[in-house]
């Protein structure tokens, strides 16, 4: 497995590695890799000849006051992991290389950022696209893989694909979870036990959705008050936003019909969690 560090040899490599008729997938990340990124390059994996994973801690997609200077990191590990699913190649430059001082482009995409995190975290949405964007141009991939616990940005990235012509197919892959139902996530990494614990709710909330969209109840509002009820009697919990809306809009939706998407951020003690789920008759 080969690290590559600039983007000029990233370019190279991939150039030749198209001449030579390869298929290349990219799957980005930003490190402390868990069981829900290595899914993902396995799925990147069966649909390429070669693969590669970025690693980059994005600082444009982080809020003044949030966690980039403390977000975890285990370059060791991640390559040794990387490295177990079958990673061909790692791009991991510095963010120096990414952001040269004089760069002064970014890359937006209007509608679909005005919704969910992009209220709540402005600015993160541009950094993603930006950033992304950059890594497609450094690594020229046929292919990229994303996850859906992230679903906003799946599906904000796939219309700047499709927006800018981009000739990248995008693939989306369900969210992987611990044995009791929370989310993988390198955040994770910062509950304590006691609020650990507490974190279930996420997941048991869209439960209880999915269960009262079953049991008939159509009414946005109510499965909302009752979420919103739910979530607040676990401890150390403080609600961002609960939202019932189109899944492929984002708008928010007053009555469920055939597909929604229920969408959660909820902060755990100090630890902001996502998680979502689509609510659909089945
Ligand atoms: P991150 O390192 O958090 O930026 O995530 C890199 C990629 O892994 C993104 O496409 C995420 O959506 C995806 N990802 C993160 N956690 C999970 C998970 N639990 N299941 C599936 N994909 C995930």
């Amino acid at each position: 497995m080969k690290v590559i560090e600039t983007i000029n040899q990233m370019q190279q490599k991939s150039e030749s590695l198209r001449t030579a008729g390869k298929f290349i997938s990219l799957v980005p990340t930003m490190g402390f890799l868990h069981e829900g990124h290595l899914e993902l390059m396995r799925v990147a994996k069966e649909h390429s000849d070669k693969l590669i994973m970025s690693l980059f801690v994005n600082p444009t997609q982080f809020g003044p006051s949030e966690d980039f200077e403390q977000y975890p990191a285990d370059t060791e590990g991640d390559l040794e992991k990387a490295r177990s699913v079958g990673v061909d190649m790692v791009f991991m430059p510095s963010v120096e290389e990414m952001y040269p001082e004089d760069s002064q482009t970014v890359v937006s995409v209007k509608r679909l950022t005005q919704h969910l995190c992009g209220l709540s975290r402005p600015g993160h949405f541009d950094g993603v696209t930006t950033v992304v964007s950059k890594l497609f141009n450094s690594t020229k991939p046929h292919l990229a893989v994303f996850g859906q616990k992230d679903y906003q940005q799946l599906v904000v990235i796939s219309r700047m694909v499709m927006d800018l012509n981009m000739d990248i197919k995008i693939i989306g892959v369900p969210t992987v979870r611990e044995p009791d139902g929370l989310a993988m996530s390198s955040r994770n990494s910062y509950l304590d036990p006691e609020e650990r614990k507490s974190a279930l709710c996420l997941k048991r909330s869209l439960e209880l959705a999915d269960k009262m969209f079953h049991d008939g109840t159509r009414e946005a509002s109510l499965i909302k008050e009752t979420v919103e009820s739910f979530i607040q009697s676990n401890p150390f919990t403080e609600i961002d936003y609960i939202t019932l809306c189109d899944p492929l809009t984002l708008e928010d939706i007053q009555t469920l019909g055939d597909e929604s998407l229920l969408a959660l951020a909820v902060r755990v003690g100090k630890t902001r969690l996502i998680d979502n789920c689509l609510i659909r008759k089945s």
